[in-house]
């Protein structure tokens, strides 16, 4: 067989496998109807756990081929016959199956062991009973719900039953097979050599161990206790000693102003604000094809996100394979602070896509979302757009309320006065998840029960939140999965360099939102590459610095009067400018690509239908909403 031979060979036939398995994961997290097919009009007759469990086995089979690592090494070590191209591809080749060849045959009867387990206990957990116990009965809701409700009930009983309802999902999951998914999944990774699986995962997302990863962690776990110990005092002393109650934290600190906002972030507007925004920044899908599935229902899975069935390459004659894309969020239109909700979500998984749909190279395999891919180079580029939410350029232009007015002023100052002093807050959220992994899986096999699990989290929660989250680390939804399990610190790590890249855009150009300047640069530097270049080598390629934590560490160390004083500037620029309908051109928005507003089975609108008009499907969408949820527009 000749390189040209195998290397078209092992591209076409990892696309394959790769389509099949995303089929069934879009289908089943979506509770789709057996025949609904993808975004491009393709897809399976069946959906079902165990057809996905089979095609996500399949697909790890075709890529832990060691006979396929064996060829590609053949290849390499006569280099001199190999055009440049071939040999990288060749590489991300043998880095890719070195991530999925288990030489173990323990390992890998763990593996599977853990994959049919994991799959039983997500089915549970998608048809797991979930509400609060109110005042006129159990009332069903999905864990946005309880989520949502808990920020915004003025009635602390009902908080505090939603708090109940989330810490319920621990026990559930834990009594529903993840003790016995997280001991499969430790003995496949010491069977291969790993002090545990979390040190397994880390090694094959980021390239460095579990050691050096909590090395960069603990300082910025250490760099920030005073902030967080400071932060929760200052809580406690403007608000009382309750708000530090899991079910009042939230509410208290933002529980009226998120009532107040909500006017500016109207949810049926969210997917045209998005639109409009990207297309100012010069952000193209390179003719993608796109689904949308926004809207919450029951047993719809339970965490936004972005993937990709058809993985964007060049094609060995020349010929661009576009990008397919589905992504996902939980909105409830009828609940106050959804569209702003709706709206960060939509920027960020919107983000990954556009990451996703730029990378230009010779094989799939350099735009899949899995290991060697870095879960904190992907995550940078999502939380780095919906990043742009929060600022006051952003909303002077895009948060408008249905008369078309801008946020008052007043308004995002005192979203500034009561946020940024506890912004450490999220950051040290974030970082639970990472030290509760982390302390799971290195939990002696003899010591692994549900009680022991649910102390522990509880432990972390106390140690790195300062007392209860109000979000229990055991309703995080990332920890029960095989790819999103021992992840989150990809999230921190992203963060650091969001950081750094913002403040790399305004020290050399000045500003960032609708800088037609932005998209064409992260496409450069940091999306067209895909996995061929390692994470932090592109975040000091584009910000000509290593990556560490001051960019963040001094963002949370500016005054409340010095940030207000450099957003009141933003921001009457902002809205200086014309509502960004009427900007010139803006009767068109080109993102490049063809997309689709479906509710699970159903299609919303299709810009195939509306003669590729982003702002038309968009308005077909609005009124979709307005219709089925009419309080959310009366
Ligand atoms: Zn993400």
């Amino acid at each position: 067989m000749s390189v040209k031979d195998f290397i078209d060979a092992t591209n076409g036939g990892y696309e394959k496998v790769h389509r099949s398995f995303e089929e069934q994961f879009w289908g089943t997290k979506m509770a789709l109807s057996d025949g609904t097919p993808l975004a491009d009009g393709k897809g399976p007759t069946a959906y079902s756990v165990d057809e996905l469990t089979r095609t996500k086995m399949e697909m790890e089979a075709f890529l832990a081929d060691s006979a396929k690592l064996e060829k590609t090494r053949e290849f390499l070590s006569k280099a001199d016959e190999l055009t440049e191209d071939q040999i990288k591809t060749l590489k991300i080749f043998e880095r890719t199956f070195g991530c999925y060849i288990m030489e173990s045959a323990t390992a890998r009867e763990k593996r599977e062991e853990s994959m049919k387990l994991e799959g039983g206990l997500e089915s549970k957990r998608n048809t797991m009973k979930l509400g609060a116990q109110l005042k006129d009965g159990f009332q069903e809701m999905s864990s946005v719900g309880l989520r949502n409700k808990m920020r915004t009930s003025p009635d602390e009983e009902e908080r505090k039953a939603c708090y109940e309802g989330l810490r319920a999902i621990g026990p559930f999951v834990c009594s529903n097979g993840f003790v016995e998914v997280v001991k499969a999944r430790n003995a496949m990774a010491k069977a291969l050599g790993y002090v545990d699986y979390y040190d397994y995962k880390v090694t094959q997302a980021e390239g460095f161990n579990k050691q050096r990863l909590f090395e960069i962690l603990d300082t910025l776990e250490q760099g920030t206790r005073d902030v967080m110990v400071k932060a929760r005092e200052q809580l406690a002393a403007s608000k009382g000693a309750s708000a530090l109650e899991p079910w009042n934290t939230g509410y208290l600190m933002a529980g009226d102003l998120t009532k107040r906002m909500d006017p500016y972030f109207p949810f049926e507007k969210s997917v045209e604000m998005w639109g409009r925004s990207f297309g100012n920044l010069k952000i193209s899908y390179k003719e993608a094809t796109m689904d949308l599935d926004l809207l919450d229902r029951k047993n719809k899975y339970s965490n936004g996100f972005c993937h990709w069935p058809q993985p964007a390459w060049k094609k060995p004659d020349g010929t661009w394979q576009p990008a397919t894309t589905h992504f996902t969020s939980l909105a409830d239109p009828s609940a106050v602070g959804s569209g702003h909700t709706a709206l960060t979500t939509l920027m960020h998984e919107a983000g990954h896509a556009a990451h996703f749909a730029n990378i230009q190279q010779s094989s799939p395999l350099f735009a899949q979302e899995r290991a060697p891919t870095s879960v904190a180079y992907a995550e940078l580029q999502s939380m780095f757009l919906d990043s742009l939410v929060g600022d006051a350029a952003w909303r002077g232009r895009y948060a408008r309320d249905r008369n078309g007015e801008p946020i008052p002023w007043e308004l995002h100052a005192e979203d500034i006065e009561s946020t940024h002093p506890y912004k450490v807050f999220a950051l040290r959220a974030m970082l639970s998840v990472p030290y509760f992994e982390k302390a799971l899986y290195e939990l002696p096999e003899a010591e692994l029960t549900a009680e022991k699990i649910a102390e522990l989290a509880d432990e972390i929660e106390v140690k790195i939140q300062g007392g209860f989250s109000p979000r229990p680390l055991l309703s995080v939804p990332h920890l029960l999965s095989d790819e999103a399990s021992c992840y989150y610190h990809g999230y921190v790590l992203a963060e650091m360099a969001v950081h750094q890249t913002r403040e790399h855009f305004l020290k050399t150009q000045g500003y960032i939102v609708d800088n037609p300047n932005v998209g064409p640069s992260l496409e450069k530097a940091y999306w067209e590459p895909g996995n061929s270049a390692a994470f932090l080598d592109l975040v000091k390629g584009l910000t000509g610095a290593p990556l560490t934590g001051d960019a963040w560490i001094h963002e949370l160390s500016v005054t409340v009067d010095d940030l207000k004083v450099s957003e009141r500037k933003d921001y009457d620029a902002a809205v200086a400018k014309p509502h960004p309908a009427k900007d010139e051109g803006a009767s068109r928005v080109d993102l490049n690509m063809r997309v689709r507003f479906v509710d699970g089975d159903n299609v919303i609108a299709d810009t195939a239908s509306t003669g590729g008009d982003f702002v038309k499907a968009c308005s077909i969408f609005e009124s979709y909403v307005a219709q089925r949820f009419p309080r959310a527009t009366a």
